[in-house]
């Protein structure tokens, strides 16, 4: 079993500055920055409460949308099973899946795309985590998330409110609104 220690633990030796270009200085301050083309390294702590949020497991096949830096991306594949990574901007995604190859990780997949669509023929995940805000869950997102699975998305508009969405044994959604947080914009058709 995975313990929230054990993340922590992970989370303090992971070395942000390898995931940054600009501020590489700045990487042990609390704070986003940007990571080019108007999108940002989200904060750390953020980056760490969302992971523990998301309850994983030895054996969970987790979809990331917003690959980013690819920072939030090691932090799941250090203790996921599998990770699926979607991000629309391809420098980012390239970079981000360099540096993630330079930290060994063998147990991730790449996607260039719209993530609020999901990752269909991979579907279902029993964890999905959305690290740009969407103005509402995305129901391509909903339909992936496997019987038993969770879900962390921030939802709103110009300030969003991390939603945590289950779904239990029966395939009831149920959903429950957490955190106040403001992210980069989640574009795309859903
Ligand atoms: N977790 C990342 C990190 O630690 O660096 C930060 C992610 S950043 C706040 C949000 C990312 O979502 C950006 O890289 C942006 O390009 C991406 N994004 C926005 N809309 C998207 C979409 N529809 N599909 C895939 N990626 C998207």
């Amino acid at each position: 079993m995975i313990s929230d220690a054990d993340i922590v633990e992970y989370y303090k030796k992971l070395d942000r500055s390898m995931f940054m270009e600009e501020n590489k200085q700045f990487a042990f301050v609390d704070a986003a920055f940007s990571i080019g083309h108007g999108q940002t390294i989200s904060q750390p702590s953020l980056v760490l409460r969302m992971t523990l949020m998301l309850g994983i497991e030895e054996d969970s096949k987790v979809l990331e949308i917003g690959t980013g830096s690819g920072y939030q991306t090691a932090l799941l594949a250090k203790f996921a099973s599998e990770v699926y990574t979607v991000e629309r901007i391809e420098p980012l995604m390239k970079k981000a899946k360099e540096r993630l190859g330079r930290l060994g990780f063998s147990n991730i997949r790449y996607k260039l795309g719209d993530g609020s669509k999901g990752w269909e023929e991979e579907a279902p995940f029993d964890r999905i985590i959305v690290t740009a805000a969407a103005r509402q869950i995305p129901k391509m997102l909903i339909k992936q998330l496997a019987t038993g699975g969770g879900m962390i998305i921030p939802v709103g508009h110009h300030t969003q409110r991390i939603n945590i969405v289950s779904k239990d044994e029966d395939n009831k959604i149920s959903i429950r609104e957490d955190i106040p947080v403001i992210f980069v914009k989640l574009i795309g058709d859903y």
